[in-house]
């Protein structure tokens, strides 16, 4: 039997009704001759509420106890699916991490997902079973400990499940209808892609667009998993939502596919540091060890021996990137007049795999800022992608503006 991957995430779990609701969808692939690996979430609200829960017992949680609490929305909801879709006459079993196994690392509350023996799964679709129910963001590690995977990890989980069953697709239903080319609230000309490749997508969830956990896209780009985004509200049929695939399979010759933003970035700039081999690695060694997430960097051309050196990083962690600097400075690892924060930035790319084939992205996207009277204050590219650091103020005015200049509201 060709077999299906169907995760359903919080809000598409929410209730005993919506639990009905996408039990009943699953039914219908059942009807179809699929056997059907159904991937929970917790219901909306409940891991956030088992994260209190440790977080005030604990502040300073054991990580092992954490992952042993935070996994148990899931198994509630797993256990639900598979009795509702009994009472509907479809023979279901529900499976925690543990009994699949899903063996994982056992880095805990990151953990990775090493092997899915499919084994134990695959005996009971041979006795007749039609759908296994699986509580998704847990696994079980070499010690034998509970594990979970980040938050978002059900994504993670059901795209890993896709890859060790040779599923024909891996759907992800949600409570937004698709990936879109920005997001909705901020331009209402906002437009859903039918397709999007791999590497967008990637670079869209890393980017801040929280449709899928970024691991979940890496895994399906390397084991070439069928991906679907669709909303669980909305009638079923073939062609709903977005497909997360393949470049070859995304037809559109479109330079960019979609505007991210990042609202909550900050700019550091050390000023007149010594310009010196081993400076960068003095500077961004420290940063990294205090686990600072540096993402664009410039060095300004030298005067005199000295520079100055840009990054940009979240804004919540400027006093952990300060306390870095000062403390690399003290110890005569580095030497600056000042380091000057600036909290009010905000960062804006657009992505694209037809970047790769046509020339003027850039300038179109300089041209556009300019016309609003935006300045760019840092910028970075990549193959794919063209990000600029801009006053926070003016975030929704660039993404509105860009989304115009692409003409994106005719994208699909
Ligand atoms: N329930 C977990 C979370 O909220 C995992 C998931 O839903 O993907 O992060
Ligand atoms: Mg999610």
């Amino acid at each position: 039997m060709p077999v299906l991957v169907m995760k359903f995430g919080g809000t598409s779990v929410a209730n005993l009704d919506r639990i009905r609701r996408a039990a009943k969808r699953v039914g219908v692939e059942v009807a179809k001759g699929y056997d059907v690996i159904v991937i929970v979430s917790a219901m909306s609200g409940k891991t956030n509420e088992l994260v209190g829960w440790v977080n005030e017992t604990s502040p300073l949680y054991d990580a092992r106890e954490y992952d042993a609490i935070v996994s148990s929305g899931e198994n509630v909801t797993a256990g639900l699916m598979a009795l509702t879709l009994q009472e509907m006459d479809v023979p279901a079993r529900s499976w925690q991490g543990w009994q699949v196994p899903v063996k994982t690392t056992s880095a805990h509350a990151s953990a990775r997902i090493e092997d899915i023996p499919p084994e134990n799964i695959n005996a009971k679709f041979a006795e007749g079973m039609k759908v296994a129910v699986v509580a998704g963001f847990q696994g079980v590690s070499d010690e034998g400990r509970i594990t979970t995977l980040g938050r978002g990890g059900s994504d993670t989980t059901a795209v890993a499940f896709a890859a060790a069953f040779g599923a024909e697709r891996c759907d992800i239903y949600t409570d937004v209808d698709g990936v879109y080319t920005t997001d909705p609230r901020i331009s209402d000309k906002a437009r859903k892609l039918d397709k999007i490749a791999f590497e967008e997508m990637l670079e869209l969830a890393s980017l801040g667009a929280k449709v899928l956990q970024t691991r979940s896209v890496e895994l399906a780009m390397r084991y070439k998993v069928k991906l679907r985004v669709l909303s669980s509200f909305e009638e079923q049929s073939d062609e709903a939502g977005t497909l997360v695939c393949d470049e070859e399979e995304v037809m559109e010759n479109r330079p960019v596919s979609g505007i991210a933003y990042s609202r909550d970035e900050a700019k550091m700039t050390l000023v007149s540091v010594a310009d010196r081999p081993g400076i960068a690695a003095a500077i961004f060694g420290p940063l990294s060890e205090a686990g600072v997430n540096v993402d664009m960097i410039i060095q300004n051309i030298a005067e005199d021996g000295r520079t100055d050196m840009t990054f940009s990083c979240p804004v919540d962690q400027v006093a952990r990137a300060e306390k870095a600097m000062e403390d690399a400075k003290t110890a005569g690892d580095i030497n600056y007049h000042d380091l000057i924060a600036d909290k009010d930035v905000a960062k804006i790319s657009a992505v694209g795999i037809g970047m790769r084939s046509q020339s003027g992205v850039a300038a179109t996207m300089f041209k556009t800022l300019s016309d609003e009277g935006i300045n760019i204050k840092v910028i970075a590219t990549s193959e794919i992608k063209i990000s600029v650091l801009i006053d926070r103020k003016y975030m929704e005015l660039a993404v509105q503006a860009l989304h115009d200049a692409f003409e994106l509201e005719k994208a699909r």
